[in-house]
């Protein structure tokens, strides 16, 4: 999966937010690959042209991060990661403890294998890409039937304690969001991570569909927690300082460092020379990617052009209202509980 589940690319900083404070040089980015068998209509990434991470390079890169922060979070992204297993088994059966994984796949490689890893490391954080009943989720996939592969496994999966499914909404399906919403709850789905479609245009009309996409939403997790039902909303719990990319120490699949992964974009191909910092044989000092990590707001501000940084803005703007609206409602439920 390209970084949607990543997912989990939002500005929730609203004061009073339950988010935990996460220190983002404390995230490891892996782009294990840029490949993906998908061409999802939302995906910006660059799918050919570039290596894959090798298992080695992987490991070298989790050393790296550990002797420098003593853990943290490493997520494991792509592309597509299970098209790179070796890689993807490198870590999850090597991280030292301190290591949280986290792992994005769009649900076409899992396999018997692989869910046999994941109940044998519970600890790793499954995030799989559905975005709702199966006309929407594959449209959304240019007609690509992936929605019954992506469901194969649920029964598997729901029983992994770490298993998250990322809803993408694009401009297109802004107004069935919360019609999505309800059929993947209705397959036994209880966690969630919404990422609206970023760095896309969306019309006026759209993003009035969106809000009300997202007021509905809203109505289902409060009614679920008034219920005393445990629905989660990974949304609540994140901070990024760039919308839909993740911020961190970034290892792309060839080795090069970056202090977040929008290098994957094809728009911000140019950007790569100036924007990576180093890399695994020379990386860069935590003053340096501390700079360049609070340099990159203006640097992709000043490439992807005005109106599409403001309908970025606008629709991150109304999943911070959602959240800022479910924190109270959230906030009660934990006290119930
Ligand atoms: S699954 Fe879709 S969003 Fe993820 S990398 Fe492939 S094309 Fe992009």
């Amino acid at each position: 999966m390209a970084p949607t589940v990543r997912t989990e690319a939002t500005v929730r900083t609203g004061s009073g937010s339950p988010a935990r404070a996460t220190r983002w040089s404390d995230s490891l980015i892996l782009v294990v690959t840029r490949r993906c068998d998908l061409r999802c209509a939302y995906c910006p990434t660059v799918k050919d042209g570039e290596p894959d991470l090798s298992p080695s390079d992987a490991l070298r890169a989790v050393d790296l991060f550990v002797s420098r922060h003593g853990g943290g979070d490493c997520k494991l992204f792509g592309g597509e990661p299970l098209l790179v297993p070796e890689a993807v088994e490198a870590v999850i059966r090597h991280a030292p403890p301190s290591v949280n994984v986290y792992l994005s796949t769009n649900g076409s490689h899992l396999s018997r294998h692989w869910i046999d890893i994941l109940h044998a490391f519970p600890g790793v954080t499954l995030t799989v890409s559905l975005d709702g009943a199966a006309a929407d989720h594959d449209g959304l996939r240019r007609g690509a039937r992936t929605y019954d592969t992506a469901i194969r496994w649920l029964p598997e999966l729901l029983r992994l304690p770490r298993f998250v499914v990322t809803q993408t909404i694009a401009p297109s399906t802004a107004a069935r969001a919360a019609e999505n919403f309800r059929h993947l709850r209705s397959l036994g789905l209880r966690k969630f991570n919404l990422l609206p479609g970023y760095f896309l245009p969306w019309t006026e009309a759209q993003l009035a569909a969106l809000r009300a996409s997202f007021d509905a939403i809203a109505e289902d997790f409060e009614s679920a927690w008034a219920g005393g039902e445990r629905l989660y909303l990974r949304n609540l719990f994140v901070r990024a300082p760039t919308p839909f990319y993740n911020t961190g120490f970034v290892v792309d699949s060839d080795g090069r460092i970056y202090p977040n992964n929008l290098v994957l974009a094809g728009a911000f191909d140019s950007l790569r020379a100036h924007t990576s910092i180093g890399t695994l044989d020379a990386p860069p000092s935590p003053d340096r990617l501390a700079e360049a990590t609070a340099a990159a707001p203006a640097v992709l501000e000043a490439a992807v052009g005005a109106r599409v940084m403001e309908c970025t803005r606008r629709a991150d703007a109304e999943l911070t209202r959602l959240c800022n609206r479910l924190y109270p409602a959230y906030f009660d439920m934990r006290a119930r509980a």
